[in-house]
């Protein structure tokens, strides 16, 4: 078991010491304890994962299955991918029809439930903001309907920093003021208030983890980020490195910044994932409702990672410079320290080059990957 763990969280198996593709470091004694706890030593568990098809659900999923629990993917297919669910059990179902779900989910039991599914474009989400809440916050309201009557008692729900807007800090805590300025944002700072009223009033806990920039992928090159359209930064300038997408072009470079362009934290999809059983964890021993912010602690501009791309594909790559885009505040960079104090977790991917890299193997094996993609 001891070394199932180990591989899960993408550790050397000397005890003590991690491999961070960076150099070794010594773990923690606080970091250690995640092995002595509910989810290392329930081997076998069964959890829900909705999303479980999508980027970062489907990381989560082979966390999982890397520590030997199983998983049942509840997806709509409309931005996921049947090749990502690894081989678990799949219910296609979508959230917004609750007669549905309580058809598929009627008498099911879970050991937790991961909340992954929803829509997650700022540009789309202000076009189109009836879509986004009923996607969002009634798909919530029902998966928390249906979880109520099954009886199941634990979440861990995706959330954003989105929830955040402007920020009035220059690294942001939980306790930052909560003022979306897109839809985005606000429908998922509904589905945590939603969630944070269940709890209140329900036998039920959960943890929401509140994303930075989730980027990179699986060590093993084997799940990716494969959106579409793609709008992310890293992959759009991968992409235009490798010919394979659009030219790259920077959404404004006149913001109040060193280089004029948008500070991001970027938070490896691994180490977003072993956050989640982290997350899962705590909830075995622990009541009610907690939001978390998840990310490195450390901002780069989009040049500063444009040229962490130049240097993972070994070559420069075009840009022009074009008009801010709606919805991106200058900075956005997390303090998290609540997730370490609270959640015994700790990123592992900690420098911008490492994440990049990921990502461009990831990008490189296209092909190999292709006949996966639908
Ligand atoms: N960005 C950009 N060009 C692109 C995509 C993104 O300049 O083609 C910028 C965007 O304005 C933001 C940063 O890169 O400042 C990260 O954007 P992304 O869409 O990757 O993540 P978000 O911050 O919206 O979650």
């Amino acid at each position: 078991m001891a070394t199932q763990i180990f591989m899960a969280l993408g550790m050397n198996q000397t005890l003590g010491m991690a491999s961070t593709g960076e150099g070794l470091q010594v773990l923690s004694p606080r970091h250690l304890r995640y092995h002595e706890t509910w989810i290392s030593r329930g081997n076998g568990m069964h959890f829900l994962v909705t999303g479980g098809a999508g980027y970062i659900g489907s990381h989560t999923v082979r966390a999982l299955l890397q520590q030997g629990h199983s998983t049942t993917v509840l997806d709509d297919f409309s931005t996921g991918h049947r090749w990502a669910t690894q081989g678990q059990a799949v219910i296609e179902v979508d959230l917004k029809d609750l007669g549905a779900l309580r058809t598929a989910l009627a008498g099911t039991t879970f050991d937790g439930v991961f909340h992954f599914a929803a829509k997650s474009l700022v540009a789309e989400s202000n076009r189109e903001p009836q879509l986004y809440y009923q996607n969002n916050v009634d798909g919530t309201a029902h998966l928390l309907t249906v979880a109520l009557e099954n009886g199941w008692n634990r979440c861990v729900l995706s959330s954003t920093a989105a929830v955040y807007g402007n920020p009035i800090t220059d690294t942001l805590g939980e306790a930052h003021p909560k003022n979306p300025i897109s839809v985005y944002g606000q429908t998922k700072l509904a589905m945590e208030h939603l969630l944070e009223r269940t709890c209140a009033d329900h036998p039920f806990s959960a943890v929401c983890l509140r994303y930075f920039n989730a980027a990179g992928a699986a060590s093993d090159a084997s799940l990716g980020e494969a959106h579409d359209p793609e709008t992310h930064l890293i992959p759009t300038a991968l992409k235009a490195a490798a010919g394979t997408g659009k030219p790259l072009t920077i959404f404004g470079d006149d913001y109040p910044t060193a280089d004029g362009t948008c500070i991001r934290d970027y938070i490896h999809v691994e180490d977003l994932a072993n956050a989640h059983l982290h997350a899962m964890n705590y909830l075995a021993d622990h009541q009610g409702f907690i939001a978390c912010n998840l990310g490195n602690g450390v901002g780069f501009s989009v040049k500063a990672v444009l040229a962490a791309c130049e240097q993972a594909v070994g070559a420069t790559i075009d840009y022009s410079i074009g008009a801010r885009r709606k919805g991106d505040p200058a900075t956005l960079v997390a303090d998290a320290t609540r997730a370490k104090d609270v959640l015994d977790w700790q990123p592992t991917h900690t420098t911008i080059e490492a994440i990049v890299a990921s990502a461009w193997v990831w990008e490189r094996t296209w092909e190999i990957h292709e006949d996966r993609r639908g």
